[in-house]
């Protein structure tokens, strides 16, 4: 029989695109037909439910319980038109992805029988059994239970002919369990923040929102070839093999084959997100091979956050469904471009100003440096928490790669804006800041009324790039829930802006007129924010020590860089924003430590398995195939020619000696290492272990491994290798 390698790839050559079912109408017209929109409210709520479920929407208000069961009979109704029978209070936990209870539309009579029916009460609030999901130890006593309560601001949705319901998750003592409600909270803080310092540029503005345009990356592998490999099916991404050899003529021809299958899953794809209501513009991605991209039109925070986690659920089941399955993980590969989630970031208000975008005139563009010195002084005050946000297990192999964001939060803002926040910093106060008349300026810039940012001044290494109209957080790993970055990011805004209106207002009590005491304010936090501007190569050695000398984190190990998060720093932010309690995040902390050991632990027991069933095993085989080799020649030869002869291949078999003996003695080892860290019982000090002790152990016995392959019969090797997974499918 051949081995389990050549069958699969065998079954992926031969796999070829699916047909899909391509709706008869435009996007236009099925664009949301899957989402309780304001549209299908209007048609299934009763008028003044419907005026009232706007309020809760658009205002904050809160959703007042009469209402609920109209909403809920309304939502049942439009969601049978779709046959749906069940509901799902639809959660973000604490570990990747979501989850979600499925329950038929169905309750008792209270005459021992059932009607079919959804009350208002199922809608708002549920207990979920939840003892499963991680919190920290919050929820250790059996009183400790956890609720989950409708976010009425993201709408409901079908999927899988469920209907979800977008729900934030909280223990009954009030903390939080999930990402949805410090993000709701932190959107609530940073739009109050801003719209404050707004009101000095526009008085009529009501609202600010916080937008977000998620760039999704992600690989794509044949689904049999995916399944002959342990580690990418336990772990995500490849604990062995070696990278394959670029000049190889066959990854032509494979690489041909391979576009239509992927474009029709990316069709399938696109028509299922629409249907979502999400707005994606799909495209492909030529850094990796069988790497792509996906970025939907940006949209409010909170809605964006969902439609990310909406999408990568959607590209699970529709990989499967086209024979391929994607991979998350930020770095499935070594030695090949990792995955990540740029996050495009802005404020704007409900009349329609982007506060990131230059305007026409000097008081518009005022208005655009206040909220980009701002934003730069939130970052540097709080580069570490940033970075915090973004840190996994996953993303650890990504960050500080020559081909991803670096480890250390810096700001790229490009050669036209510095030169202004330059100008503005270095001249002095009269000339800078020459007030004739009302709001005519003469801040010893060449017209700023006349600002344009180039947004083709890139700078790809930066993880905190200024893009034109917006701010791009690159760092995030393409596995992370956005929200993790959007919390600490738009929390750290709202403090910043709201130490700025109180200096400002400081100085117009003392008076000084408005836009005076704004630039003086502004003209103090550039300079005071110039340590996170950095324009150079990110990837460079010299930058690390600049950034030392500049006091910027520049923590590595993933355990540590949590503890960004309880910094008196960090808890004086969160507390005084009233996004988190300084429990919640210690709890969250706890998790995040508990996640990460989980994935090391996991990672390593993989490989153990993979090594001593797979690798060793073939490679031992091999060298007695070698072994025999050499006996027959010695048979057949004088000494003196047989020693000629085989020569090499006692080499090779001595070389295969060392490589085993190494493995062996590693895998032992780590099993000792990891029962030494499985006893410690602090969260902190088992993650730090896994770090430092097994984590490495990891990668070394890799290398070994990845040495075999290079050794070893291709035929005999029986796991899929680089050049099957990256260029087969
Ligand atoms: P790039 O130029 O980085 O290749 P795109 O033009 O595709 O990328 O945009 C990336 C993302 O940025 C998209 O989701 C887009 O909608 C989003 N975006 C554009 N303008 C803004 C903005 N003002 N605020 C937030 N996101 C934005
Ligand atoms: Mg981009």
């Amino acid at each position: 029989m051949t081995n389990l390698r050549f069958q699969m790839v065998e079954k992926a050559f031969h796999k070829r695109a699916i047909p899909i079912e391509v709706p008869d109408s435009r996007p236009s017209e099925y664009f949301a037909s899957q989402v309780f929109d304001r549209e299908k409210m209007r048609k299934y709520l009763p008028h003044q439910t419907f005026l009232q479920l706007i309020e809760v929407i658009d205002h904050g208000v809160k959703l007042d319980r009469s209402i609920a069961d109209e909403v809920a009979a309304g939502m049942r109704r439009w969601a049978e038109t779709l046959g749906v029978t069940h509901y799902t209070h639809w959660f973000q936990p604490l570990t990747d992805g979501t989850a979600e209870k499925h329950d038929a539309f169905i309750e008792h009579d209270g005459k021992g029988g059932l009607i079919e029916d959804f009350s208002g009460k199922l809608l708002v609030q549920q207990e979920p059994d939840a003892s499963s999901f991680p919190n920290g130890g919050i929820r250790n006593t059996f009183e400790a239970r956890g609720y989950s309560a409708w976010d009425a601001t993201s709408p409901v949705f079908v999927m899988d002919g469920t209907l979800c319901i977008p729900t934030i998750f909280i223990a009954y003592t009030g903390e939080s369990l999930d990402y949805k409600a410090p993000l709701l909270k932190a959107l609530s803080a940073v739009s109050k923040a801003a719209l404050g310092v707004v009101q000095y540029f526009e008085p009529q503005a009501t609202k600010v929102y916080s937008y977000l345009g998620c760039e999704q990356e992600y690989f794509l592998v044949d689904e049999s070839l995916y399944l002959a490999r342990p580690d990418l099916l336990l772990t995500g991404r490849t604990l062995m093999g070696h990278e394959s050899s670029k000049n190889q003529q066959l990854e032509d021809h494979y690489f041909g084959a391979i576009p239509e299958r992927v474009s029709a899953f990316m069709k399938d794809l696109e028509i299922h997100a629409l249907k979502l209501g999400i707005p994606t513009k799909t495209r492909h991605n030529e850094v990796a091979p069988h790497q792509f991209e996906l970025a939907p039109i940006y949209e409010e925070c909170n809605l964006a956050v969902d439609h990310n986690m909406i999408l990568m659920a959607l590209m699970e089941k529709l990989a499967r469904k086209h024979g391929f399955r994607v991979l998350l993980h930020e770095k499935p590969f070594k030695g090949i471009n990792g995955s990540g989630k740029h996050n495009n970031w802005s404020l704007g208000t409900d009349t329609g100003t982007a506060l990131m975008s230059p305007g026409k005139t000097t008081e518009e563009n005022i208005r655009f440096i206040v909220f980009i010195v701002n934003t730069l002084m939130a970052v540097y005050r709080h580069n570490g928490l940033l970075k915090a946000s973004i840190m996994s297990a996953t993303n650890a192999h990504r960050l500080g790669g020559h081909e991803a964001p670096p480890i250390i939060i810096s700001s790229f803002l490009g050669k036209q804006l510095t030169k202004v926040l330059d100008h503005l910093d270095q001249s002095t106060d009269e000339a800078a800041i020459h007030i004739k008349g009302k709001y005519e300026l003469n801040m010893g810039i060449p017209h700023i009324p006349e600002l344009l940012i180039d947004n083709t001044d890139r700078n790809r290494t930066s993880p905190f790039a200024f893009t034109g109209n917006r701010f791009e957080f690159r760092a995030p790993g393409s596995t992370a829930n956005c929200a993790s970055a959007m919390i600490a990011l738009n929390t750290a805004v709202a403090q910043q802006l709201t130490f700025f209106k109180q200096e400002v207002d400081t100085l117009i009590q003392q008076g000084s007129p408005k836009m005076r005491a704004i630039l003086q304010v502004i003209k103090k936090y550039i300079r005071l924010s110039k340590p996170i501007r950095f324009e150079g190569n990110g990837y460079s050695a010299e930058w690390r020590e600049e950034a030392i000398k500049r006091g910027l984190n520049c923590e590595t190990a993933c355990p540590i860089v949590f503890d960004e998060y309880t910094t008196t720093a960090s808890k004086e932010l969160f507390e005084s924003m009233q996004v988190m309690s300084a429990k919640e995040l210690s709890v969250r902390n706890e998790v995040k430590w508990e996640i990460y050991t989980k994935k090391v632990q996991i990672e390593a027991r993989v490989l153990g398995d993979l090594v001593m069933n797979h690798v060793v095993p073939v490679a031992v085989e091999y060298q007695s195939r070698l072994a025999e080799n050499v006996c027959k020649i010695k048979a057949a030869f004088s000494p003196a020619e047989a020693e000629a002869i085989s020569s090499e291949n006692k080499a090779i078999i001595r070389e295969i000696a060392q490589h085993t003996a190494f493995i062996k003695e590693h895998v032992d080892s780590m099993i000792e290492a990891r029962k030494v860290a499985n006893a410690l019982s602090d969260e902190r000090e088992k993650a730090l272990a896994y770090h430092n002790n097994i984590a490495p152990m990891i990668e070394e016995i890799r290398y070994h491994i990845d040495k075999l392959e290079l050794i070893v019969d291709d035929r005999m090797w029986t796991l899929p290798k680089y050049r099957e997974l990256l260029f087969l499918g």
